[in-house]
């Protein structure tokens, strides 16, 4: 499990709110799950990895959080989870799509299978339309609630990952655009968090590449070179998102890159 640094001051930004999280047992999610938490949420985490997932909800305390276990490719167990959330706290006010692979398929088109291709796009894609298919039936029927899926930098720009990578994130960004035109007649808004680099345990699998050495690598081509992108970076954008003070914010793809987009795409 991974310390998530948390503002020592007690909020309410989340207060009364109930929210899932898929790929919550690490990395992003697990982040997220502290920071909602730690905001006044109760926490429902979804995933496949059951040990970690009971961990990190103990960590969080059993009143405030439970792990449910749902691989999210599985339709039903989508349904269980936000069923689970509503049995067990009232309501579903959040989701946060987050689980997501970047394995499984190879750097090049011409070397990759059309399994491994599917692989991607069923956990990174299909994870994402189905949960946004279960929370938004949830929600509808209270006329309110905030989905937020984790899209990637490879949602906006091509070559920074596997090409089926590529293409899964900037399918969530498509299917969130989509989901906030027709969700939005029931108050329920529908946005997409974009980081770069974080050496989270997918990036350090994928790569082969330590913590330090994932951080510098991303260092050293970021435009923000002083800073170091965290899991909190993200689950705090999240947390903006699902807070009312995203109320009018839906539709929306959140870079959290320092403008490493802009400069690699234009002419510097
Ligand atoms: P991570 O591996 O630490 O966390 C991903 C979690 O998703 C794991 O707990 C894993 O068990 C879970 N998961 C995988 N397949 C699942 C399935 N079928 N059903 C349910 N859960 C499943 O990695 P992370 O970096 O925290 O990734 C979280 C999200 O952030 C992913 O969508 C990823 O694509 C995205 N992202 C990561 C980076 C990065 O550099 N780390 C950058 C941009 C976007």
């Amino acid at each position: 499990m991974a310390t998530t640094s948390l503002p020592s001051a007690a909020s309410s930004r989340l207060e009364g709110k109930v929210a899932l999280i898929t790929g919550g047992a690490s990395g992003i999610g697990e982040c997220t799950a502290q920071v909602f938490a730690h905001h006044g949420a109760k926490v429902i985490i979804a995933d496949i990895q059951d040990e970690l997932g009971h961990l990190v909800s103990q960590s969080i305390g059993e009143t405030n959080c439970k792990y449910v276990h749902c691989d999210v490719t599985d339709e039903s167990q989508v349904k269980n989870a936000v069923d689970k959330a509503v049995e067990t706290f009232g309501k579903l006010d959040i989701m946060f799509n987050n689980a997501g692979i970047s394995d499984h398929c190879g750097p090049r088109i011409v070397d990759n299978d059309k399994a491994s291709f599917e692989r991607v796009l069923s956990v990174n894609v299909t994870g994402v339309f189905l949960g946004i298919k279960h929370a938004s039936q949830a929600m509808i029927r209270a006329r309110s609630g905030s989905i937020i899926s984790t899209a990637s930098i490879s949602s906006d720009i091509a070559g920074t990952a596997s090409h089926a990578y590529t293409c899964s994130k900037h399918a969530v960004v498509g299917l969130t655009k989509n989901a906030a035109v027709e969700l939005g007649q029931f108050g329920i808004r529908v946005n997409c968090v974009s980081p770069h680099g974080i050496a989270t345990p997918m990036a350090t699998k994928f790569s082969g590449n330590s913590v330090e050495q994932i951080e510098n690598k991303v260092n050293s081509i970021a435009n923000l070179k002083h800073v170091t992108l965290k899991p909190e970076d993200v689950a705090n954008a999240a947390l903006f998102l699902a807070s009312d003070e995203g109320r009018y914010i839906s539709g929306l793809n959140l870079l959290i890159d320092g403008g490493f987009s802009i400069v690699n795409t234009s002419f510097n």
